[in-house]
């Protein structure tokens, strides 16, 4: 099947096409490594998780995935700064080199961050690489020289920045997001690694050093400029060097596409010579409980915030995943219920098809029309909730206790292909229970065979002989639980 995308960069729906056949290149911006990682910073990190997984399952094509750390900016330097009441004892003891110091900090919240992957289910194996920044300020100082030596980058006062005015007389500048051209000012220098659109001017490709900060060297035209890479710098270095220019796909949350991305763009074309990507696709924005996400607020979470409300990280994934990644999402307790119970709707109904005898009804038109509806929708844009509603949809037209032997394993295998996507279920029989006898086990399997055989005064003996043992059972719709009687 052929994938369409929302393209930032046209403003369209575009039918998805890679630029070599031997692989699709992705390249995602990552975290930046100074905190643990929040709820919109997971949601946008699962955004480029089903879209590798639509491109390799789906389409069927090899799938090269960049994601790269933050080492190194504005806020990792602040926080490890000597003195930083933010410094915590588990990153270890602080030194006087800022430089280990702010290893130390990086790698702390970089080891957690790939907890919190492992946690809400992004396989690491499923990521080519994890580029740091740090590892590839080499490629970044060859950058700026080539983009200097192109006459689009001067110096001023040890750092260098970017000369957009004399960019725009070339290329566009806005390509991604609409610039407040009417405020922007020719020569304004602007430092800081976020600004907003009002505030379009020269940003900086390379900070020079100041007191207790950490510097590399750096020479370029004979000129000794000890400092360190600007934010923007750092995934246009990493993109050409892992994934070549220009890629298939780069991927990031909304707010990265001005000034991040547009300068991203800027910097390659500058440099290189080359467009970064083909497509660019943006994840919107996250609000919990119909609010802005903030620390004020009281509704900031990390995912250990989440995980000890007692919520389950595979009920988090699915409440996060079952949205279209365009549309602003708004994450609820609520809605993690409701995605708990669909999750778990979901997961009896593939234990069903192991247990008992199957039925006598034909269903492979049925599960013909969940397959072509299930991935159509993906690939129109990712619309996973319109997805999710053709198996629900399935599961009620067809419950699974009238699967016939034929139908069983062929949902067992389409629904294991669903799940490669979707990634919450667990397609084996039910686990044993060892807290419950094998008897009252055995007796339980009898009462719901009975009763899916329709016979009811059976079911209903064999209930009695549990109730004498103890033990009660729920039914649902497609299985049943065995409790303990209080
Ligand atoms: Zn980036």
């Amino acid at each position: 099947m052929k994938l369409s995308l929302y393209n930032t960069l046209t403003k369209k729906i575009e039918p998805f096409e890679p630029l070599n056949d031997t692989e699709v290149r992705v390249y995602s911006c990552g975290p930046t490594v100074y905190d643990y990682a929040h709820l919109g910073n997971l949601k946008a990190f699962l955004f480029p998780d089903i879209l590798q997984r639509t491109l390799r399952i789906v389409c069927g094509y090899r799938v090269k995935w960049v994601m790269n750390i933050t080492d190194i900016d504005d806020k990792t330097i602040r926080d490890s700064a000597i003195g930083s009441e933010l410094w915590n004892p588990a990153f270890g003891e602080q030194t006087q080199n800022p430089k280990a110091n702010l290893q130390l900090l990086t790698s702390f919240y970089e080891r957690e961050f790939r907890n919190d992957l492992a946690i809400i289910g992004i396989k690491q194996s499923d990521i080519s690489s994890m580029p740091r920044a740090t590892d590839f300020i080499g490629e970044m100082q060859d950058l700026i020289r080539n983009i200097h030596a192109s006459g689009y980058a001067y110096v001023s006062d040890g750092s260098v920045y970017f000369d957009v005015a004399k960019w725009r007389e070339k290329e566009h500048y806005g390509r991604l997001f609409a610039i407040d051209v009417e405020h922007f000012k020719s020569g304004v220098r602007i430092d800081a690694d976020e600004y907003s659109r009002e505030h379009v001017s020269d940003f900086v490709l390379w900070k020079a050093v100041k007191d207790d900060e950490p510097y590399w060297d750096f020479v370029l035209a004979d000129q000794q400029l000890p400092g360190r890479p600007g934010w923007h710098i750092e995934c246009s270095a990493m993109g050409h060097a892992l994934l070549g220019l220009p890629f298939d796909i780069h991927t990031g949350g909304v707010d990265l596409r001005f000034p991040h991305h547009e300068d991203e763009i800027a910097q390659s074309k500058a440099g290189y010579g080359e467009e970064t990507a083909q497509f660019w696709c943006h994840n919107e924005f996250l609000e919990v409980e119909g609010k802005k996400m903030s620390k004020s607020l009281g509704n900031f979470y990390t995912l250990r915030d989440l995980l000890d409300k007692g919520m389950d990280p595979m009920d988090i994934r699915f409440s996060l995943v079952n949205a279209q990644y365009g549309s602003v999402f708004n994450f609820t307790e609520f809605g993690v219920e409701s995605a708990s119970k669909a999750r778990k709707r979901v997961q009896e109904y593939i234990y069903a098809c192991f247990e008992g005898n199957s039925g006598h009804d034909n269903h492979a038109e049925e599960l013909h029309r969940l397959r072509q509806d299930f991935f159509s929708a993906l690939c129109d844009d990712l619309h996973m909730p319109r997805a999710i509603e053709a198996l629900f949809s399935f599961m009620k037209s067809c419950p699974a206790q009238t699967l016939s032997h034929r139908d069983r394993p062929a949902f067992l295998e389409l629904i294991h292909e669903i799940n490669e996507i979707v990634g919450v279920w667990v397609i084996a029989p039910r686990p044993e229970n060892n807290d419950i006898p094998q008897e009252v086990q055995d007796l339980a399997k009898q009462r719901w065979e009975a009763k899916a055989s329709k016979d009811f005064s059976k079911a209903d003996e064999v209930r009695k002989q549990l109730a004498d043992l103890g033990y009660v059972i729920k039914d649902s719709k497609d299985s049943y639980t065995i409790h303990k009687e209080e």
